[in-house]
């Protein structure tokens, strides 16, 4: 079985108690069947420092971008632009907006998001959205941008049926995070129910909100077959099933090569 974690912060996770290194993380994660990821970056020092930190790696890829919540200085959008274009990066991101924390930047964040968007597009690499109180805006953005051109996934969704409905009609992949395990998670089980089986991705946001039964514990990319078999049962298919289904969703959408993303 081949489970891909798409989306994780692995520049966050514990080094000082929980894991040695970078080898480790991958290590634990393999032992679960999780053998691959997507490092998300959320600032360009961020994304640098990630690159240094896991090094050229056949079983991981990078994302490049300014997180929404990180907002409050300035960047450079050429710098964005030079190193998204950087081997190895697959993706715009993590990008999108969040009212819920940083309400007082939502004009840098829609110009940022913006600015995301177009280079995905010149770049042909899909954007990785983050939302959070701002459904409306997020889709309008969306819209006027033109994200088909690129695509892009809804990544850790925590949005009901009718968003992910209007996300499907723009080519959007949907993403699922440890958050669908919870117990008060019933209208994201509604929309997962619905979401079909050809857009959907898992991932676990790690180092943040560990699945059921690791609530309380860091989260990290092996977590994400707790994800997965959870989704799998939702769906009525076998998590075999679901793992070989969002691989092969996860490599269409970043245009990974799917000799990379087979057993070893
Ligand atoms: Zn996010
Ligand atoms: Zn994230």
């Amino acid at each position: 079985m081949f489970l891909v974690d798409s989306h994780c912060h692995l520049d966050g996770l514990d080094y000082q108690s929980l894991h040695t290194d970078v080898d480790d993380v991958l290590a634990k994660a393999a032992a679960r069947d999780v053998k691959f990821c997507l490092a998300v970056s959320t600032t360009l020092p961020g994304y640098r420092g990630m690159r240094e930190l896991v090094g050229e790696r056949p079983n991981v890829v990078f994302s490049c971008g300014v997180h929404p919540l990180n907002q409050e200085e300035e960047y450079d959008v050429q710098e964005l632009r030079s190193l998204a274009a950087q081997p190895g990066v697959v993706a715009m991101g993590e990008t999108g907006l969040d009212y819920f924390y940083t309400p007082e930047t939502k004009a840098r964040q829609q110009h940022s998001f913006r600015e995301h968007i177009r280079i995905g597009r010149e770049l042909n690499k899909p954007v990785i959205v983050h939302t959070r109180d701002a459904r409306a805006d997020t889709l309008a953005i969306l819209a006027e941008e033109k994200v088909t051109d690129c695509g892009g996934v809804l990544h850790c969704f925590t949005e009901d049926r009718e968003t992910a409905g209007k996300l499907l009609d723009m080519g959007f992949y949907i993403s699922f995070s440890g958050i669908i395990t919870f117990r008060n998670a019933e209208q994201l089980r509604d929309a997962a129910r619905y979401i079909p089986l050809d857009r959907l991705l898992v991932e676990t946001d790690s180092p943040y909100l560990a699945p059921v039964p690791h609530r309380g514990k860091e989260n990290q990319p092996a977590m994400t077959r707790d994800v997965a078999e959870y989704l799998a049962v939702l769906k009525g298919v076998t998590l075999e099933q679901l793992a070989q289904q969002t691989t092969q969703n996860f490599a269409t959408l970043f245009h990974i090569a799917p000799q990379r993303l087979q057993p070893a």
